[in-house]
């Protein structure tokens, strides 16, 4: 065979420590089934200091809140609750669960599409509401005046700005007003002053890039300038979610993996992927196009090291770092990360049951799970499974290296855990497990459902106690479960 091309995760002591815990792994999905997600909500309080150490090194205040949206987790978000963080809730259900969750209606905010239903509760309970049109402001006004609820605390969340004599802008986006109709909106925030209290203006960028993140936070301090001068007294910045995660342990794999595949697509080297899957690449004859559609799966500057870049970015056209023009104001700075708050926080497990060798030569490993279970492909994410085995005392110690196909438990072509080859540090039997690190993000029950009645993962919390590992049901979890993780940060 080739030189294997591993992408090895970057695991972290606590999750490290998890995976070397192979009795354990064995036992819980024995009992529970596979496929397993087991969350880790130690971490996420470790996760939140660090992000908050970011505003302390600013001098900033504000709430660090958790997209809930990228865990449907009990345990992550009762853990916050008890931590002191704040979370951002994207549908009724979510906001119902981060009441019960023992927030406080001061430290959760609703984003997203919402239903009436939604508005109400968030108008009722007193939560900040990202007004994400016109419209909807004026669909929360009514909601407001004919059910006698408190002033509802509202943000503006606005999209389309621009930076005078700069040339980047950010995306468009399907959420929020248009920065340049700002002027309307404000005027609707007036007229119904005694329904609404403006706390706040926001955005959320879908984008890796620093310029255009900085032209939209710039955007925000013009707007609240505008506010000012029109009497109102906001004193929020919400500056939305993607941090960002740094999955891959070693930068060299990632660089030399994408030129590899590259190659795979060109036709100079034997394929990398099913069917000559590219990743948005394509050969067109003999020559390279499209773009490859993949999370950055190394990122050096991620998490709350991307915060810190951000706000220590010069205004684009102000001039002057935005951190120091945030303090200066004594604006509160709100964050909303999700997959950057669930680094490390979670492992997806799945048993092996077969391996197989197809006619052309190809090796396929089933999985007892799917591609819905395991998302990673599904985010472009391309991290390499580890291999728990059933049975450690009889794994040969000439076992060879071995690529090969994740294949799921649907019975559907289209079923692959991964389209790319997998290399294995040995070929794995039945019985073994495949660990998935790093999935607590997007990639454990976003999409997860019961197409053909297979079962949907269920999830365990554990968490470490001295140096053994504990664990529950996640929906069994509360802070006072594990008396060391009810603590604020
Ligand atoms: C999805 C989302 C986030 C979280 O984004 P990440 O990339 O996971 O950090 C934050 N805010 C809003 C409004 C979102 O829709």
């Amino acid at each position: 065979m080739d030189v294997p091309l591993y992408l090895e995760p970057r695991l972290g002591p606590r999750l490290a420590s998890l995976v070397r815990s192979g009795p354990l792994l064995h036992t819980l999905v024995g009992g529970l089934g596979s496929p397993l997600n087991v969350v880790l909500p130690q971490q996420i309080t470790d996760n939140l200091a660090r992000f908050r150490g970011v505003y302390r090194e600013h001098r900033l205040g504000g709430e660090v809140l958790f997209a809930h949206k990228a865990n449907r987790s009990s345990a992550l978000v009762r853990q916050l609750a008890a931590a002191g963080g704040a979370v951002e809730v994207a549908s009724l259900g979510e906001l119902q669960h981060a009441l019960g969750a023992g927030f406080t209606p001061d430290r959760i905010v609703a984003t997203g599409p919402k239903n009436p239903e939604f508005l109400w509760l968030a108008a009722r309970t007193g939560v900040g509401v990202h007004i994400d049109s016109p419209a909807e402001l004026d669909e929360l006004t009514a909601l407001v005046n004919r059910f006698r609820l408190p002033r509802a605390r509202i943000l503006l969340r606005l999209s389309g700005f621009t930076a005078p004599g700069v040339k980047v802008l950010t995306r468009q986006s399907r959420f929020g007003s248009p920065v340049a109709e700002l002027d309307g909106l404000l005027k609707v925030v007036e007229r119904h002053g005694d329904a609404v209290e403006l706390l706040g203006v926001g955005y959320h960028l879908d984008t890796t890039s620093l310029s255009e993140k900085a032209v939209a936070l710039e955007g925000c301090l013009r707007a609240m300038d505008l506010c000012r001068a029109r009497g109102l007294q906001p004193r929020v910045i919400d500056v939305g979610g993607g941090y960002g995660v740094n999955y891959l342990d070693d930068g060299e794999q990632w660089d030399r993996y994408t030129t590899e595949l590259t190659n795979a697509v060109l036709g100079r080297r034997p394929p990398l992927t099913w069917h000559q899957h590219g990743y948005g690449l394509r050969n067109d004859s003999g020559t390279l196009r499209g773009a490859l559609g993949l999370y950055p799966a190394h990122r050096p500057v991620a998490g709350e090291r991307y915060l810190d870049a951000l706000l220590s970015q010069q205004a684009p056209s102000l001039g002057g770092r935005l951190a120091t023009l945030l303090l200066e104001s004594l604006y509160d700075l709100y964050t909303e990360p999700g997959r950057a708050l669930a680094d490390q926080c979670g492992l997806t497990l799945a048993r092996v049951l077969e391996v197989r060798r197809t006619e052309s030569g190809e090796h396929l490993v089933r999985l007892e799970a799917n591609a819905d279970d395991i998302g990673l492909e599904e985010h472009g994410v391309l991290m390499d499974p580890l291999l728990i085995p059933r049975d450690k005392g009889r794994t040969p110690a000439d076992a060879e290296p071995l690529g090969v196909y994740l294949t799921g438990n649907l019975c559907l072509e289209s079923d692959m855990v991964t389209r790319r080859m997998v290399f294995l540090p040995r070929p794995p039997v039945p019985g073994d497990l495949l660990g998935f690190a790093n999935t607590a993000g997007y990639c454990m029950d976003f999409s997860a459902d019961h197409a053909q009645r297979q079962p949907v993962a269920r999830k365990v919390a554990a968490w470490q106690d001295g140096d053994g590992w504990r664990w529950c049901l996640d929906e069994q979890y509360w802070p006072i479960t594990n008396p060391g993780g009810a603590h604020a940060v």
